[in-house]
């Protein structure tokens, strides 16, 4: 019996944990492509090229938004960001499930266009935590986190508009909640092809 390629969507606040709890669900499982995301912010030390995101100038960005070239695109803390589009929609055609992790604006975005995907909220325990994490973190700056934090309480807001809700309290159990959403949406009856 065959399947569907499902789409999945991480997302919640900056600092939430994200992005680590995509690295240790990544760690252990091949079975999922990880849409890398296009991006105006310049690299940080540890960053490569097409590995951690593909990093361009504004005008090549704006060239690909204006071709259509993504699913997506927001405008995230000063820097721009965009999904791919060709990489998601082929994967799904040849039935690979696809996970992307982005902000709360493109994940509203994918939506729009494809309501079937899977929508997963990150939430914090609670707002001390996220702004605990941001600090801890260490890559913002004060205003920066400032930032953040004004954003946050809006961005919670948007979480009835996901299917399901994750709070990052103990990271490995976050990530045990997000696999089970994963095996248990690819057991769903309309995902599977039945011939
Ligand atoms: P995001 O990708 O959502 O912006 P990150 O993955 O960068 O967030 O995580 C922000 C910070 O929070 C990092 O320092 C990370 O190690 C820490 N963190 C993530 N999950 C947890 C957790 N469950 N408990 C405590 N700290 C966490
Ligand atoms: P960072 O610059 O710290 O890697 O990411 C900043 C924020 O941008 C995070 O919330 C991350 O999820 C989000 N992000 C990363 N890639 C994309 C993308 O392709 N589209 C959107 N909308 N947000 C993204």
């Amino acid at each position: 019996m065959s399947r569907k390629g499902i789409l999945f969507v991480l997302s919640g606040p900056s600092g939430v944990g994200k992005g680590t709890i995509r690295e240790k669900l990544l760690a252990d499982r091949s079975d999922i492509q990880v849409s890398i995301s296009a991006t105006t912010r310049p690299p940080r030390v540890d960053e490569l090229n097409g590995v951690h995101y593909f990093f361009m100038d504004e005008a090549s960005f704006i060239l690909k938004q204006t071709r259509g070239e993504f699913l997506e695109s927001a405008k995230v803390y000063s820097n721009m960001y965009g999904t791919p589009r060709n990489f998601v929609v082929a994967n799904l055609i040849n039935g690979k499930d696809v996970l992307l992790e982005i902000d709360i604006q493109g994940a509203l975005q994918v939506k729009e266009k494809m309501p079937e995907g899977i929508f997963i909220f990150i939430s914090p325990p609670t707002i001390e935590d996220l702004l605990l994490r941001l600090c801890k973190r260490g890559k913002d700056s004060l205003e920066s986190i400032e930032e953040r934090m004004a954003s946050c309480r809006e961005e919670m807001s948007y979480m009835p508009d996901y299917d399901y809700v994750v709070i990052n309290d103990n990271l490995d159990e976050a990530v045990k909640r997000v696999e089970a959403i994963i095996i248990a949406e690819r057991c769903k009856t309309r995902n599977l092809i039945l011939e």
